[in-house]
């Protein structure tokens, strides 16, 4: 197999604003995974919380592509497996050549990746639709421009997340889940937040703490009114026997586990050990979140908008109406460049 990779620059709609930084655009690395005249696609969104950069990802795809022109894209399970001890972390960029395995595997034999995998492409949840962090103006603009979206997901952690729920309530009553990306330092404080947002309509929050605090996050969920989910504090299924008990769920990227295989390992260990599970996303293309929606009919609930965030999308696929996601029907991922036209 030939591992060749393009840089893109998405920009965004709109400056993003988490707890931990303000962003207008993104620029990733993108893969081709050619083999016998088929080409699978990946897409890296690194993401520098978890030690990644351009630079890491390209020096992983420089390492990895003389392994993968030694192997065959039919073995894709095996091939993704070997890739995995090659350098520390770097799961972006393993994802990125995961799902360039899986698309090339599919289109090789004609069928939707789903189809491939044994997924039934219904009953996927709604989508939530992610607002970041913003004055009381800004939250009540977004929240009206998301109407189309049954469900909301609010970033607080900031400085002002108080006036940010009353801002989003004072504009609508639908349910919405909370996002705090490790921004609560305290777990009183955290929980006087969590009591606070229990009043307030909120279906469960993700991240209060930031990672590593799972004492203060067992004392916690013992008493917090609201179910809690894991994002930072997850990446791979190594992980999620040490959640059991201090999570109620976790949220699952591909980005962070390496791609579809280990993100399926993750699926089926919440589903053994109880826990619910949230399919989320990066800021990413719509080759990325196509990726990750061939999983959605798998899970509790879906949160991948990361797509709909950024203004030229270079690609075309999972396509998205009042929320509900309906998966391609070409064969590997679905994926194709905007427009028609071709990958560079
Ligand atoms: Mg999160």
């Amino acid at each position: 197999m030939k591992l060749t990779w393009t840089r893109k620059r998405l920009t965004l709609r709109h400056p993003w604003t988490l707890a931990r930084g303000t962003s207008v655009s993104k620029e990733y690395w993108f893969v081709e995974l050619e083999h016998d005249g088929i080409t699978g696609l990946g897409e890296a969104a690194h993401n520098p919380r978890y030690g990644e950069s351009l630079d890491s990802v390209e020096a992983f795809f420089s390492e990895a592509a003389p392994f993968l022109s030694t192997c065959s894209p039919g073995s894709f399970s095996q091939v993704s497996e070997q890739l995995d001890p090659m350098a520390g972390g770097q799961f972006a960029a393993k994802a990125a050549i995961d799902m360039a395995l899986h698309d090339w595997a599919g289109k090789s034999i004609g069928v939707p990746l789903h189809r491939m995998l044994g997924i039934d492409p219904v009953g996927i949840p709604a989508t939530a639709y992610s607002i970041g962090i913003g004055t009381g103006e800004e939250i009540r603009n977004k929240v009206r421009d998301a109407e189309e979206f049954s469900v909301l997901k609010i970033k607080l952690g900031g400085e002002n997340d108080r006036e940010i729920i009353n801002a989003v309530r004072s504009v609508t009553d639908k349910p919405i889940r909370v996002d705090a990306n490790e921004g609560w330092t305290d777990r009183e404080l955290a929980l006087k937040n969590i009591d606070w947002l229990s009043e307030n309509q909120v279906e469960f929050v993700e991240q209060p703490l930031p990672a590593g605090r799972l004492d203060d996050m067992a004392w916690l969920k013992e008493r917090s009114p609201l179910r809690l989910f894991a994002d930072e504090d997850v990446r791979r299924p190594e992980h999620l026997l040490d959640l059991h008990g201090v999570y109620d769920g976790i949220n699952i990227k591909l980005m962070k586990a390496g791609g579809i295989q280990p993100a399926l390992r993750l699926i089926h260990g919440c589903r053994c050990l109880g826990m619910e599970i949230m399919l989320g996303c990066m800021i990413e293309s719509s080759l990325g979140i196509t990726a990750a929606a061939q999983l959605a009919p798998l899970v509790d609930y879906v949160d991948l908008d990361g797509n709909l965030l950024i203004a030229h999308d270079p690609f075309e696929g999972v396509s998205c109406s009042r929320g509900l996601l309906t998966l391609p029907n070409g064969s590997g991922l679905g994926v194709r460049p905007a427009g028609g036209g071709d990958m560079q």
